[in-house]
């Protein structure tokens, strides 16, 4: 990933002197986004800016240790409209870890409003949209939370990021690499937590603060989805699960409790393909993994209205549980006819 210098400049500029910046992250936000959003918001926020970050919907419970996040304000809990405020008399509006307001829902919309900040997009996801008036898109980049300390270091040096900046960082980095299993390993990334490894952090506490915290209900839940909900089709080469409100509840669901499992059926030799469907209040949440040359982006654009990368994309579902699974395996069969799975 080479960074392009005439952006950085551009940063450099639009940094130079005080500015109000609020920083948004997309809905149903993971580590990627809040990681990336606070290890920004913090180092600007050093340098004399006042940084407010927002997100659309709250975040999962095994991601609250994370320092500096109580201070982000979720919109939907807004009562009292802080962001609406906030983004109103904002001088830049950065958008981390998605490639298009639609990403942040109704937050996205109150970021529309705002016609004169400077918006700034800061994202590794395919397909940029237009209308970001400096925008830092490296799709190759395996984390935000990687491009964010890039832009970092670019920006200010090595010594703007901090043990805490390192830890905000480093939780991006581990969770969108899957702990450092999927695409886009390269020497590069490996030297960038080489040098947060050296401000002192503790991995191993950061991996269990995220990895092993859930609650028994979580791990019930985990069981019974494989056990009991995973189908397969294609002969055994992609897998599809569902998990209903009733469900959900008969387990504790908190939010997030799910986060992971799509991976699982891929961790059968053949799988190719594994989907997620997740009931929510008004639709059904698609999670899509892949492996190798299946496109699950292109897979998930193409049928479920959203779209993401190569190998992990997602999107929603506005019909019945019964018949997003129908129209799924419709659109597997017609993937597989086209030779694409
Ligand atoms: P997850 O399955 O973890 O929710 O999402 C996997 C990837 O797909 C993430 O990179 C996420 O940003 C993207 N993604 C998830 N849902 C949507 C969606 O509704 N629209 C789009 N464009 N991308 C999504
Ligand atoms: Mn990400």
């Amino acid at each position: 990933m080479m960074l392009d210098i005439n952006k950085i400049e551009q940063l450099r500029e639009l940094f130079a002197e005080p500015r109000k910046v609020v920083v948004v992250g997309h809905t149903n936000p993971d580590g990627d986004a809040i990681g990336s959003s606070l290890a920004l918001a913090e180092v600007l926020t050093v340098r004399g800016h006042k940084v407010i970050c927002a997100l659309p919907n709250n975040y999962p419970y095994y991601l609250r240790w994370i320092p500096d996040s109580n201070n982000i304000i979720i919109h939907r809990n807004d009562e009292e409209h802080q962001i609406e405020r906030a983004i109103d008399e904002a001088d830049v509006i950065v958008c981390a870890d998605m490639n298009s307001l639609s990403r942040a829902d109704a937050l996205g919309e109150v970021v529309a409003k705002n016609s004169t900040a400077k918006r700034v997009l800061i994202d590794h996801h395919l397909y940029p949209a237009d209308g970001f008036d400096i925008a830092l898109s490296y799709p190759e980049s395996s984390s935000t939370a990687f491009l964010m300390y890039s832009v970092i270091v670019a920006l200010y040096g090595k010594e703007a990021v901090t043990k805490k900046v390192a830890t905000q960082l480093y939780v991006g980095i581990m969770t969108d690499t899957g702990n450092f299993a999927f695409s886009n390993l390269t020497p590069a990334l490996f030297e960038a937590v080489a040098a947060l490894s050296a401000t002192g952090i503790d991995i191993p506490q950061i991996y269990n603060n995220v990895y092993n915290s859930f609650t028994e209900g979580r791990a019930r839940l985990f069981g019974y989805t494989i056990n009991r909900k995973m189908k397969t089709l294609l002969g055994g080469r992609v897998a599809y699960m569902s998990l209903t409100e009733e469900e959900m509840r008969r387990f504790w669901f908190q939010q997030g409790d799910n986060e992971g499992f799509v991976n699982y059926p891929l961790s059968v030799k053949k799988m190719k393909m594994s989907a997620m469907f997740t009931a929510q209040t008004d639709f059904i949440r698609v999670s899509l993994r892949s492996r190798g040359d299946v496109d699950v982006d292109t897979f998930a654009r193409r049928y479920f209205n959203g779209g993401g990368h190569k190998n992990a994309a997602g999107g929603k579902s506005f019909v019945s549980m019964e018949e997003t699974i129908a129209h799924y395996i419709k659109s597997v069969k017609e993937y597989h006819e086209e030779g694409l799975v």
